[in-house]
């Protein structure tokens, strides 16, 4: 057995709302699965190699849940218009480039390289409609080292020149693409319609029952702006809420993501709580394209899991560190906005759901359990001024919102050292 430990200041979210903390300590993995975490290392494992990272933090990796790997390529551009004008102008016609493999690749290396350097190790990711370049996404992300899921997109209706499927060929190439992706250890397909308008109601039905008999998860996009929810409602009247339009085809249930959730209301959110669908929150977004501040507080107290998205490229940061910090702040918008009422999110819950939160979709015990495979990072804060000792929530706070550019040294995933600055 293949035993080492990693020295340094650990800091992990067990629970929501609560940091534990271990100076200097011990975090001991076997063959990539955590042993434990120790003040001083335990007799049993004298002599095992210990990578010495003191004086910097030992922290979980994060997971994004929501993001859109051909946006990468437009990533911090087109933020002047509503949801969907900005899906017609910037987003569509980016991801139409996708039919072109060598473009995919290219982007796609560059993405894969990117989430890993800056620790993030899972993910929950929405492709474009186009398979062969869905698969060299799914071939980059484990080669670099990602974990989680990745979807082939599906939309066969309010489309875009040259991104647009037929009810026929959609079908075919999503059991194409699930045929051609069952070798990947790491990256395994979800199940993607674009969101309630982008497809019909036979290929909702026939992603249903395909969700069914291959036992695959689903993710999609649910309530995140007015507009979106009015037409909705004119294209299902007989749904007289969103969620019901992906409820009545067999795709909301335990193993369903939904990005955004904006505008749920209380009826909304039960339903989410009853089906024990994950939220995804994704600030950054909703403020960039006008949508709006999610209810994450109602979402949290009503018992609805809740994770985060860095949604790039509505989003504009795919650093983890940022998404965190966005996801407080819109908490307090929304304290503001609501008469002083919700409690905005801690430091301690954002990098709760920032880490254990996500990784709980994946089946992820919180923070470093025994048992579980090792995701984790390094990060070198030292660089930043400290004229008086801090203690590791201070510092952890202030990588939150100061984050650093090369202050990542490590990174592992699925207890695999996957990075290490050079
Ligand atoms: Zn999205």
């Amino acid at each position: 057995m293949a035993a080492i430990a990693l020295k340094g200041t650990i800091v992990s979210a067990p629970v929501l709302g609560q940091l534990e903390v271990l100076e200097d300590g011990y975090l001991v993995t076997e063959d990539g699965v955590v042993a434990g975490t120790f003040p001083v290392l335990p007799e049993r494992y004298a002599g095992i190699p210990v990578e010495d990272w003191s004086g910097r933090l030992i922290l979980q990796s994060f997971a994004d849940l929501h993001l859109h790997a051909p946006q990468y390529s437009m990533l911090g551009m087109g933020m002047d218009l509503p949801l969907l004008d900005w899906l017609d102008t910037y987003a569509f016609p980016t991801e139409a480039r996708f039919a072109d493999t060598d473009y995919a690749r290219a982007v796609y290396r560059q993405l894969a390289r990117e989430l890993v350097e800056n620790g993030t190790t899972r993910v929950c990711m929405f492709s474009s409609l186009h398979t062969d370049a869905t698969l060299i996404l799914m071939d980059e992300l484990e080669r670099a080292g990602v974990t989680g899921y990745v979807g082939k997109v599906n939309m066969d209706r309010n489309g875009a020149p040259g991104l647009q499927e037929d009810t026929e060929g959609s079908m075919r190439e999503t059991l194409r693409w699930l045929d051609a992706c069952q070798d990947f250890p790491h990256i395994r397909p979800i199940l993607t319609p674009r969101f309630t308008p982008s497809c019909t109601d036979a290929l909702m039905a026939f992603l249903g029952r395909l969700a069914a008999e291959r036992d695959l998860p689903i993710q999609s996009h649910l309530s995140e702006n007015q507009a979106e929810v009015d037409w909705v409602r004119q294209l299902h009247p007989d749904c007289s809420q969103y969620w019901e339009t992906y409820a009545k085809f067999g795709l909301w249930g335990r193993r369903t993501v939904m990005a955004h959730c904006v505008w749920s209301d209380a009826r909304e959110r039960q339903a989410m709580a009853e089906a024990g669908v994950t939220a995804v929150h994704c600030a950054d977004s909703n403020q960039n394209l006008c949508s709006g501040v999610a209810p994450v507080r109602a979402l949290l107290q009503e018992g609805v899991r809740v994770a985060l998205g860095s949604d790039i490229a509505g989003g504009d940061h795919l650093h983890m560190f940022d998404v965190v910090a966005a996801s407080i702040r819109a908490s307090k918008a929304r304290r503001i906005l609501d008469g002083w009422t919700p409690a905005f999110l801690t430091v301690a819950e954002a990098w709760y759901l920032g880490t254990s939160a996500g990784a709980a979709f994946f089946g992820a015990a919180p923070g470093f359990a025994p048992g579980s495979r090792l995701h984790a990072l390094v990060l070198d804060d030292r660089t930043l001024p400290c004229p008086h000792p801090l203690t590791a929530r201070e510092r952890l706070e202030r990588a939150i919102y100061r984050r650093q550019p090369g202050a990542i040294r490590a990174v592992w995933s699925d207890g695999r050292n996957v990075y290490r600055a050079g």
